[in-house]
């Protein structure tokens, strides 16, 4: 994708004109502009050569998110795993065959909502993400949420929600309950890595997704 500004000066040299630069002005990184105004492929190009982080040195790929980019319901997870770094997909391992399942289980499918993470590269180890690789990612997941207009978020762990929320709390304190993310219902759930771990716990988050699906079907109306 060519930077706007590059596209400027290449207009202008074409024509002819000289373009005066400051002493000290600094190549524009295309990275590095603005991703909100983006559609969905300049964004998808910016996230795959994005290196605003660290984690652009470790990375195997990008993990942009997927689903019907159209769709009702967001889903936002935590960050690429091992396998999600290697395909390039969210929530390919484990958790994600559950997740599958507990979207069938409210008549959706990976196909008709669209699943993103916190961040779009897989931290080493599966280590928590940083505050700052977090505040790095932020606008791509911003622009994603602008691009689709959900009528639903359902974030799914503590790092989705705390992200998302500007919250300390635990999940077992903001789940159960409506919160809005610049005006759209968002419903936070245990995230279905813990789920496996924890499976007693799996009838809380199916009331979190009855939930979900009730504030969704009151923002269609
Ligand atoms: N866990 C997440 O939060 N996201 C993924 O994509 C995979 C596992």
């Amino acid at each position: 994708m060519t930077h706007p500004e590059q596209q400027r000066r290449a207009y202008l040299q074409a024509m002819g004109i000289d373009v005066w630069l400051p002493r000290d002005a600094e190549e524009p990184d295309p990275h590095r502009e603005q991703a909100s105004s983006y559609s969905w492929p300049e964004l998808r190009d910016c996230v795959a050569g994005c290196t605003r982080c660290e984690l652009s040195t470790s990375r195997t790929n990008t993990v942009f998110g997927v689903g019907n980019q159209q769709a009702d319901w967001l889903i936002i997870g935590e960050a690429p795993g091992a396998e999600e770094d290697r395909r390039g997909e969210p929530f390919v391992g484990r958790a994600g065959q559950l997740l599958d399942q507990m979207l069938l289980a409210i008549g959706q499918s990976r196909a008709n909502v669209f699943i993103a993470n916190i961040l779009k590269c897989r931290p080493p180890h599966n280590r928590d993400p940083k505050p700052e690789e977090a505040a790095a990612c932020r606008e791509y997941l911003d622009r994603q949420i602008e691009l689709i207009q959900p009528k639903i978020i359902l974030a799914v762990g503590k790092i989705a929600a705390q992200n998302l929320l500007g919250s300390d709390d635990p999940v077992g304190r903001m789940r159960g309950r409506a919160h809005k993310l610049g005006g759209v219902p968002l419903v936070v759930t245990y995230h279905p890595a813990y789920l496996l771990r924890s499976p007693s716990q799996k009838y809380k988050s199916w009331s979190d997704l009855c939930l979900a699906q009730r504030l969704a079907a009151e923002s269609s109306a």
